[in-house]
């Protein structure tokens, strides 16, 4: 695939540039290069998508599952042939390595895999003689237009945590992804064309804070699901439940991995590195603080020193990279600001990654937004760099002296999205997952998001709402429940009823 110069979006099965003449560049963080300019969508541009998505709701909504659930397969099919395709589009626009933009794409066909199996999941529950002669069941009906607004760090799977669930059930969808590297979501929705969804089932507008505010008051628009940072999910949650929406806001976060002093600490040495410096720490669910309990710290710290410096740190089109760039020059100013924060407040340096040299990542990346991992031991709770997230690759060590103060630091924290203990003791691992105020919960596993049909979501502030993304909650979320109950002839003639109906 060729970069398109123009980056539009696709509204009613077409693409197109929109009325706004607002534009912003878009990037390849390994060059530093401008690959792109999208459009960013005006409220004219946002009711435009909404009113497609409005008009193609009665067909939609009226189309057996089934036959919904079949152009899920065709698109399935259609993804699976294309997974590279939007892999290598990740890359060139997030930074993400190639290999780790493939998983990214794997994670988001298992929803489109779950949605699939829409049928079965919209069954209701039936009642036989409630009363005499009389039936109750319930069923879940769609809810009409549904938003989307996703972030720049999962192009792919985190609009597929959304659109495959919301559009199998019967909704029609706006997407608004990130401005950052907005192409992937085109092309998504070219291969719904190919794939049969009816125009105006799926749209995307491209946009930023003008076009999410359309969205947020627009009548027409009956839920919104978010993922971003916390500010803006608190605001997309207050913004959305006052204009009458049903709201899922998932915002930041700051993840915490425990070691054990009889973990096996070539495993929790392996699964630090990879999640606290895979694709540059910039995940929701990135372990950005290891906490090191009794003697671990002294016996581990050598082996993350040694590795964190053998990091390969590459353009992501090379298959032998680990890490790619930093998404944004802006991110990066960020990124760094928080470096020299955690050395002024006294936190130790083992590694810094400011000293980074592009032209290391490879040919014409002397421009890019290029950084090492950073390394911080004797972080402690009320250093910004522990309080904050810092949605970069830096990793900071609390030491500790027992398992009851590492779960009580975790538990005060104010994200609660993923965290994870390694040990090799049940009971520990046992009392971790039941006691730990967070939504995710890993055990000898460093990141661990849910599987499609479990559903994903944080506590606390990195998730505002109630109901988790995708799984059951996910088609709970994009449906309302209707409670029929029916009768028939021979009850007719009895004469009103003024008492409470109870069962006869
Ligand atoms: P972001 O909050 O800046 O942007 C997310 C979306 O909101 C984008 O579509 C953006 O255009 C829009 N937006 C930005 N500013 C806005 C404003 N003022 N008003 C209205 N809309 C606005 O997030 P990001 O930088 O794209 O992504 C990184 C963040 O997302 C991190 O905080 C990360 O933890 C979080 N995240 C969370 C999860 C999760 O599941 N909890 C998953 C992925 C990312």
């Amino acid at each position: 695939m060729t970069h398109p110069s123009a980056i539009d979006h696709f509204i009613h099965g077409a693409v197109t540039p929109g009325t706004s003449t607002r534009r912003q560049d878009v990037y390849n963080p390994a060059t530093g290069a401008v690959s792109g300019k999208v459009a960013l969508a005006n409220a004219a541009d946002v009711n435009e998508a909404v009113a497609a998505a409005r008009a193609a709701f009665p067909a939609w909504s009226d189309t057996p599952p089934i036959r919904r659930a079949r152009v899920m397969f065709k698109f399935l099919e259609l993804v699976n042939q294309h997974k590279d395709d939007l892999a290598r589009l990740i890359t060139a626009e997030h930074g993400k390595v190639f290999t780790d933009a493939q998983g990214e794409v794997a994670r988001g066909i298992d929803i489109i895999e779950f949605a699939c199996g829409m049928p079965q999941l919209l069954k209701g529950d039936f009642t036989d003689q409630v009363s005499t002669g009389m039936d109750n069941w319930t069923l879940r009906q769609p809810l009409g237009v549904v938003a989307g607004i996703t972030p720049f760090n999962f192009p792919v799977m985190v609009p597929m945590w959304m659109f495959p669930v919301a559009i199998a059930a019967g909704n029609t969808f706006v997407l608004k992804p990130s401005p950052t590297d907005p192409s992937p979501s085109l092309f998504l929705g070219e291969l719904f064309k190919q794939a049969g969804l009816p125009d105006g089932v799926f749209n995307v507008v491209q946009g930023d804070k003008e076009a999410v505010d359309a969205l947020l008051v627009h009548p027409d628009v009956k839920a919104i699901s978010f993922v971003g940072s916390t500010p803006i999910a608190n605001y997309i949650y207050e913004t959305g439940a006052h204009h009458g929406k049903r709201v899922q806001a998932l915002g930041g976060a700051k993840n915490h991995m425990v070691v054990m002093p009889d973990a096996d600490l070539d495993q929790a040495v392996d699964a630090l590195i990879g999640a606290a410096y895979g694709s540059a720490g910039e995940r929701c669910m990135a372990i950005s603080v290891a906490v090191l309990v009794g003697d671990v710290a002294e016996r581990i710290m050598p082996k993350l020193i040694e590795r964190t410096k053998a990091l390969k740190i590459l353009n992501g089109n090379n298959l032998a990279a680990e890490m790619g760039p930093i998404v944004t020059a802006a991110a990066h100013t960020r990124i760094a600001g928080y470096i020299e924060a955690g050395v002024k407040e006294g936190a130790k340096m083992l590694v810094d990654g400011r000293g980074f040299d592009g032209a290391q990542a490879g040919e014409g990346c002397d421009q890019g937004f290029w950084m090492g991992g950073t390394l911080f031991d004797h972080v402690t709770t009320d250093m910004k760099i522990y309080k904050e997230e810092i949605f970069g690759p830096v990793l900071g060590c609390v030491r500790v002296a027992d398992f009851a103060h590492a779960v009580q630091i975790i538990n005060d924290h104010e994200f609660g999205n993923g965290v994870s203990c390694f040990t090799r003791d049940g009971h520990v691992a046992r009392e971790f997952a039941r006691r730990i105020q967070v939504g995710m919960v890993g055990i000898n596993v460093p990141i661990p998001v849910p599987m499609a049909w479990h559903g994903f979501g944080g506590w606390k502030k990195s998730l505002f709402g109630d109901m988790h993304a995708y799984g059951e909650e996910g088609v709970r979320f994009y449906t309302k429940q209707k409670s029929i109950m029916q009768r028939w002839p021979e009850s007719i003639g009895k004469g009103a009823e003024f008492v409470m109906p109870t069962a006869k």
